[in-house]
């Protein structure tokens, strides 16, 4: 095994590459390891077992001085290295090297806030070298204290003394503060009236009755690191349901911070690979299975996430969460402060004004926060992480990739969001954006290129973006590439998925060697106009071909139907049908079970009479559609109230089956996908499902369809003749789908690649359209 190691933080000048050359020779590792401008980067190769003990020992034994702020590691193929070096290092004298991401509170700071005799007890901005916020507050380089929102904030003596001295832990840590010099925080009413200031009272009377207001059943939007969250008892049936109604927000899950991780595992499984990740510097979201019927869950209210049978959690990252939970202990739901698909609010007024229908109560503080940072969320995946939404701990944190020669901007696509810029060896990856139909977060997408092309001292010689005509992304893109008099290119949406996926696992390629790059999502525009979205495509880094894709579903409304799926059914069964009468059976059948009230028998008619005269009936061949119709066949009849929801619960269903993730998809093999040509055919899966209603086990079919797909793409594999799979597209989300592909693919002999620090979704387009815009400029030279 292969790993890339990228760690920044105090790591140059300490003596870092000669502990990690003596480290490797302990362990019996091969590779490298130099200083790259973004800091250390270490490839590391051999026995699993040994690189395990590597990787544990460079934070257990790290030299004194050095300070590790952020980690990122990844699984790479092998290369065969026979003996480890120490490389040269990269000269690059770029600013933006000191660019670190925000760091959860260390443990000394945390000490210190909870020790009553230290002079930071109790204060909720306590910070050192070692952790506190970065990435969030920094207005320009060099990084210093005039640089970040903290100038307006004097140093008292005390603080000032820390700052300057060498072997102090605070040693020109830019953010350190404390009560006397520091910011404060205040609890606000939602009608703007003052309740208590840490500027008259002590911050403990201040958190003390946060913790009060909210075990009242109160919902507090709290001012966090990266922006608002909106809090409440997740014990509190009541209040989450008002925060659900007030926040307009449904059913898409909650997540939840813990105080300590004990409290978490009577809940959730949690292996050693989860606790790291929870506890590490980006303190993220996980998302973690639900130990079932367990007492202890009963502490957590349903309306958290339903019948989901995971939950996102997080531990405290901050002083103000720390303390907060200290006073509360329990469980709290911790949700992004926003509108309904606006940005997360981050300025005191702003959110005053826009979440006062929401919260009852505002902890704010005096720190502005430069730029929106939302909690990231990882998901792991045959025992690896993937990055589902890459922000706070991880943004801007490049990839290093060598291939990587010019300065490109790539703008990404519409939904989820995020921009890429690129110089030599790097790519910056922003932090999540979201979805730009709205009009504030479309402002938001727009200043964070013109942030970071400023803070990276980037000045893109190309601009990539999505083939799609009608992404705002795109016209964006052709629009600065006019003012700017940069070249302008368009991508198209898939390839991009691809790419993205071959980039950050740095899958090398012999001289013609092709990989099977399968990506499937809801929806992307495709080379002949229509939406595409079930690729199988045989690609290289220059080029791609399609070779076949699900036979299209017509979507009767368009938008309409992706928000309530089972419309999508009822077109499948009119593509299935000749006339009314076997149409209408069909329906009928499904109708012994399941009820939409719209399908009385005059609703029926004019539903025909739109698909027969395909009125307003895009075509489309996205999985994510497919999932969408089996999903609605097995009783979803409500409209989606999130991106995905159907298909969550498909994956829902199937992973009840599989009780635990470690138990495997049997060998039956009962639903069959048939290709013809190049289209993939579901019909007779469909009718299947549809002749056993009455007897079925919902799970059991549920699974049985992920079952089918593990082999479709395990059957193209083996018909394709390639060895290499690379998989993309939000669809590989789903665990049951991504695991057992992957372990059925390894099987069989072949390489599939997926994804781990780059969402699978279209958060990660922009990274393939950077690697796009490298060859086009590569091949112009
Ligand atoms: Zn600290
Ligand atoms: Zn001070
Ligand atoms: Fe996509």
């Amino acid at each position: 095994m292969r790993k890339k190691i990228i760690i920044q933080g105090v790591v140059q000048g300490v003596g870092f590459r000669p502990f990690i050359y003596q480290l490797a020779q302990e362990h019996d590792i091969n590779g490298w390891v130099n200083n790259s401008a973004v800091g250390v980067v270490i490839e590391a190769e051999g026995e699993k077992r040994n690189l395990k003990k590597f990787e544990s020992d460079i934070s257990l034994k790290k030299p004194t001085l050095s300070v590790i702020m952020s980690y990122e590691s990844s699984e790479l193929d092998d290369i065969g290295y026979s003996d480890f070096k120490i490389i040269e290092s990269i000269k690059d004298q770029k600013a933006s090297v000191l660019i670190l991401p925000d760091t959860s509170t260390c443990n000394e700071c945390r000490d210190e806030i909870l020790n009553p005799s230290n002079r930071r007890y109790y204060y909720p901005f306590t910070n050192c070298t070692n952790c506190g916020p970065r990435y969030s507050i920094i207005q320009s380089l060099p990084y210093d204290r005039h640089g970040t929102t903290m100038k307006n904030f004097t140093f008292c003596h005390d603080c000032k003394k820390e700052y300057k001295s060498p072997s102090n832990r605070r040693f020109h840590a830019q953010p350190n503060a404390c009560t006397n010099c520091g910011p404060f925080i205040e609890l606000i009413d939602n009608d703007g009236n003052s309740i208590l200031s840490a500027k008259q009272t002590d911050s403990r009377i201040v958190i003390e009755k946060s913790a009060f207001l909210l075990k009242e059943g109160k919902i507090i939007a709290l001012k966090g690191l990266g922006g608002f969250q909106l809090l409440v008892d997740a014990s509190n049936d009541a209040v989450i349901q008002e925060l659900r109604k007030r926040k307009n927000r449904e059913r898409k899950p909650f997540a939840l911070m813990f105080r300590k991780i004990v409290d978490l595992e009577e809940m959730v499984f949690l292996s050693e690979i989860e606790k790291e990740i929870l506890t590490s510097n980006a303190s993220p979201i996980v998302l973690l299975k639900k130990k079932k019927d367990k007492k202890s869950n009963r502490k957590i209210s349903y309306f958290v996430s339903f019948d989901n049978p995971y939950i996102g959690v997080m531990l405290p990252y901050t002083p103000l969460h720390i303390l907060l939970m200290e006073e509360f202990q329990n469980p709290i739901v911790a949700t992004s402060g926003n509108l309904s698909s606006e940005p997360i609010c981050i300025d005191n007024k702003e959110a005053l004004e826009s979440l006062k229908d929401i919260a009852d109560y505002f902890l704010l503080h005096n720190r502005p926060i430069e730029r929106a940072v939302d909690d990231s969320v990882i998901r792991f995946m045959k025992n690896r992480p993937m990055i589902l939404r890459r922000a706070r701990g991880y943004a801007p944190l490049p990839l290093v990739l060598p291939e990587i020669k010019y300065e490109i901007l790539g703008v990404g696509a519409q939904l989820k969001n995020t921009i890429a810029l690129s110089r030599s060896d790097h790519v910056f990856l922003s932090q999540h954006i979201g979805d730009l139909e709205n009009e504030k977060t479309y402002t938001a997408f727009v200043k964070t290129i013109e942030d970071m092309i400023h803070l990276l001292e980037i000045n893109p010689k190309l601009i990539v973006g999505d083939k799609h005509p009608n992404y705002l992304s795109r016209s964006f893109a052709e629009k600065y590439s006019k003012d700017h008099e940069i070249p302008f290119i368009d991508l198209q949406h898939h390839y991009a998925h691809i790419l993205s996926v071959l980039a950050e696992n740095e899958v090398l390629l012999n001289d013609g060697e092709k990989v099977l790059g399968i990506a499937w999502d809801g929806t992307g525009y495709g080379d002949d106009g229509i939406l595409w979205g079930s690729e199988f495509m045989i690609a290289d880094w220059k080029s791609y071909a399609r070779k076949a894709s699900l036979k299209s579903i017509a979507l009767p409304g368009g938008e309409k139907a992706i928000r309530e799926p089972w419309r999508i059914l009822f077109s499948i069964f009119f593509d299935m049908s000749h006339n009314f009468s076997e149409w209408e059976k069909k329906v009928n059948l499904w109708q012994n079970f399941y009820r939409v009230e719209q399908l009385n028998a005059s609703g029926k008619k004019l539903f025909y009479s739109i698909l027969e005269k395909e009125i307003n009936t895009p075509r489309a061949t996205g999985m994510g559609r497919l999932f969408d119709a089996v999903s609605a066949l097995l009783g979803f009849t409500r409209p989606v109230s999130f991106e995905g929801e159907a298909a969550m619960e498909l994956e829902f269903l199937a992973a009840s089956e599989v009780n635990s993730l470690k138990k495997r998809i049997n060998q039956e093999r009962d639903y069959i996908f048939q290709i013809q040509n190049t289209e993939i055919n579901y019909y007779e899966i469909i009718e299947k499902v549809l002749n056993e209603l009455s007897s079925m086990n919902r799970s059991k079919v549920a699974l049985k369809f992920h079952h089918a797909l593990v082999y479709l793409i395990l059957g193209y594999a083996q018909q394709s003749g390639l060895s290499k799979v690379a998989l993309s597209g939000g669809v590989f989300q789903n665990i049951i789908l991504l695991e057992n592909t992957v372990r059925l693919l390894k099987k069989n002999g072949f390489s599939p690649y997926w994804h781990q620090k780059v969402p699978p979704n279209d958060a990660g387009i922009a990274l393939g359209q950077i690697i796009h815009g490298n060859q086009y400029l590569k091949n112009l030279r």
